[in-house]
């Protein structure tokens, strides 16, 4: 479900790990958990996560050289991570942030702390999926309550072409492909033609325009779809 987030932790302590994963999933999240660099390329090339939280000191590939292998994935630029770490010096900080990561936490943290940071990230780059309602010229979309209005009119939408909807206007003008459109509303582990997508994109359409309007989804041939 789009609405809920998705996080990877990348930790080699599993003490340190588990607590992380306990209080991530208590808020809601969905977590996936690897103790090694090449662990979480693995899991993230599978399924891109909203965000990952990344230990700098794991055992072979360093947590740096992961943070920028990362980076370089075709659906990483907008994956915020943030780097956890023990080194306190500002001189590290810079470093890790310069290799593209979002933000910095040092260790040891408080929990409270890290789950303020990541909320904050994620307000940026998912954020119906921490609750905040979306606003496209006269679309308003409600990940509380599931409600969708045009205009002032409430909009009846199938989950399905919710998330759809919630996907494309937490990012208006931007091209999604069908199959990241697939990974993204679907998630990986369900097999679903492409054509899928067209058929739900379709239903969503003529549910905004029930009320007359115009088409706010536009068809990028052989791209995919935006909003706007
Ligand atoms: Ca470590």
């Amino acid at each position: 479900m789009s609405t809920r987030p998705h996080v990877l932790i990348v930790e080699d302590e599993a003490s340190q790990r588990e607590i992380l994963a306990y209080n991530l999933e208590a808020e809601g999240f969905s977590v996936s958990r690897a103790g090694t660099g090449d662990e979480a390329l693995t899991l993230f090339d599978e399924a891109p996560p909203d965000l990952v939280v990344l230990d700098w000191m794991l055992p072979g590939v360093s947590g740096i050289e992961i943070c920028r292998r990362l980076k370089r994935r075709e659906a990483a630029p907008e994956v915020p991570i943030i780097m956890l770490s023990a080194r306190t010096e500002e001189g590290d900080r810079v470093r890790g942030l310069e290799t593209g990561a979002d933000d910095y936490v040092t260790k040891p943290y408080s929990v409270a702390e890290l789950m303020a940071r990541v909320r904050a990230q994620l307000r940026r780059t998912r954020p119906a999926t921490v609750g905040q309602a979306l606003v496209h010229e006269d679309l308003t979309l409600d990940p509380e309550t599931w409600r969708v209005h045009r205009n002032g009119q409430e909009v009846e939408l199938g989950p399905t072409e919710f998330r759809l909807l919630s996907t494309l206007m937490e990012r208006p003008g931007r091209v999604w492909t069908r199959e990241q459109l697939l990974d993204r509303v679907w998630g990986r582990d369900i097999f679903v033609d492409s054509r899928t997508v067209d058929v739900h994109v379709g239903r969503l359409r003529k549910a905004l325009g029930r009320h007359g309007g115009d088409d706010p989804i536009r068809t990028v041939r052989g791209a995919g779809y935006a909003l706007g």
